[in-house]
């Protein structure tokens, strides 16, 4: 099985420095190979988390375990392999009129990171956080177990999982309902506040919109902080819309 070994290379919080052996599983008989023989090993998506998450002795990456398997079109019901990205599932459904209930503001966050740090995004006052819209996990618990979750059938180990940092097994694949949309098109308006107390007050009166975000200058200004407030909706009116936005991020793998 393919593995790289990293030395002295910092996570995104620059706060492990340790060495760490990093393997790409193809399949689920290659996890449950690894983890018979080592431990202190945890899983690991796109890297995107700010703290050190997704590092130890041994880090079990989903890069290889990203296809999408089922979509329901009728009800919006996806299902993928946990290392499907945010991006992938985007291009996916838009194309289809559908979109991510809850969607972070990194496209190669993975589906297991998602549910792993019960990710929000700027749709968190109305849809809440990305565990809200997911109907089943399957779990693989140690090298022999692996079991398919969800709220009702085992919510303790269900609600553990999301939110859970990886640290009651290894996510192999998910099913999530999506939410249906006419345009990938966003109409959006912008306030600009001037104090602390004006950009709180856009997001009560704001609050009807799906999506709305501040971006604060903490330097201050007339002893007051500056802000700027967005709040959106996908639009209704152009159905023929259904385009994908090829905006650049930022982009490091290992
Ligand atoms: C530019 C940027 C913007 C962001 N915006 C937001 C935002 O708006 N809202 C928000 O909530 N977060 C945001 N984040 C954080 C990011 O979305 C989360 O940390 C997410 O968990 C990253 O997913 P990942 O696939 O990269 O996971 P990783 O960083 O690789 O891992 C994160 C955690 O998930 C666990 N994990 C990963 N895969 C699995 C698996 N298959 N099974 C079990 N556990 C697993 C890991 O063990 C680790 O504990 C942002 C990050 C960046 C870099």
């Amino acid at each position: 099985m393919h593995y790289i070994d990293l030395k002295n290379i910092k996570s995104w919080a620059k706060n492990y420095t340790g060495s760490y052996r990093l393997y790409y599983p193809k399949n689920v008989n290659e996890i449950k190979s690894i983890l018979s023989k080592k431990n202190k090993i945890i899983a690991a998506g796109g890297f995107r988390s700010y703290g050190d998450s997704a590092i130890n002795d041994t880090i079990l990456s989903s890069k290889f375990l990203n296809k999408i398997l089922n979509f329901d079109e009728k009800n919006g019901i996806l299902r993928a392999q946990a290392g499907t990205t945010i991006e992938q599932m985007i291009n996916f459904l838009i194309p289809k009129g559908w979109f991510l209930n809850v969607s972070p503001g990194t496209k190669y966050a993975t589906l297991g990171g998602c549910i792993a740090s019960d990710v929000h995004g700027k749709e968190h006052h109305k849809f809440g956080c990305f565990s809200e819209g997911l109907n089943k996990i399957k779990l693989l618990l140690n090298e022999n177990e692996i079991v398919e979750i969800d709220r009702s059938s085992n919510p303790d180990l269900f609600y553990s999982t999301c939110g859970g940092m990886g640290l009651t097994g290894f996510i192999l694949e998910a099913e999530i309902n999506c939410k249906k949309i006419q345009s990938s098109e966003i109409y959006f308006n912008k306030y600009l506040n001037q104090s602390l107390d004006s950009v709180f007050q856009c997001f009560e009166k704001y609050s009807d919109y799906d999506y709305s975000v501040a971006w604060l200058d903490t330097i201050k200004s007339n002893n007051n902080y500056k802000s700027v407030f967005t709040c959106g909706n996908f639009s209704n009116s152009f159905k023929k819309k259904l385009k994908l936005n090829k905006k650049k991020e930022n982009q490091y793998s290992f």
